[in-house]
């Protein structure tokens, strides 16, 4: 399958990793839009937060407990922000399910 964050999970595309495991990997975004900007990903395809079903959403719990690690290792002590973006309103733009956890500056709310 031709998907930028399925090679990132297998290797096929190098990227700097902050956490790995079976079934997850964290790497740092090409692009940062805060000091510290992860994205957390399941190793499994899942295109989007719309196809989390009863059967893949355990997924997700565990993507949240490695961001609060992260998060703790990355010294965000003053707080931080975990932001999916799903579909072309919510301006996604990789089409494999993924986590932003931003931190290091003050963010702004409501997002644009
Ligand atoms: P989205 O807009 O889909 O929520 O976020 C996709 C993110 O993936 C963007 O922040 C973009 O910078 C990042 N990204 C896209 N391609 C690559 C890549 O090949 N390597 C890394 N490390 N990040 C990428
Ligand atoms: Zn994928």
């Amino acid at each position: 399958m031709d998907c930028v964050f399925c090679k990132i999970a297998s290797g096929e595309i190098p990227s700097k990793k902050a956490y790995e495991d079976d079934k997850i990997c964290a790497f740092y975004d090409l692009d940062p839009q805060a000091p510290v900007h992860i994205l957390i990903i399941p190793k499994e395809h899942i295109a989007s937060a719309r196809e989390i079903t009863p059967e893949n959403s355990g997924i997700v719990a565990h993507i949240f407990e490695v961001a609060a690690k992260l998060a703790e290792e990355n010294h965000l002590d003053n707080g931080f922000r975990i932001v999916n973006n799903c579909g072309e309103d919510g301006g996604q733009t990789v089409q494999h399910l993924h986590f932003h956890l931003l931190g290091g500056r003050s963010m702004k709310w409501p997002p644009g």
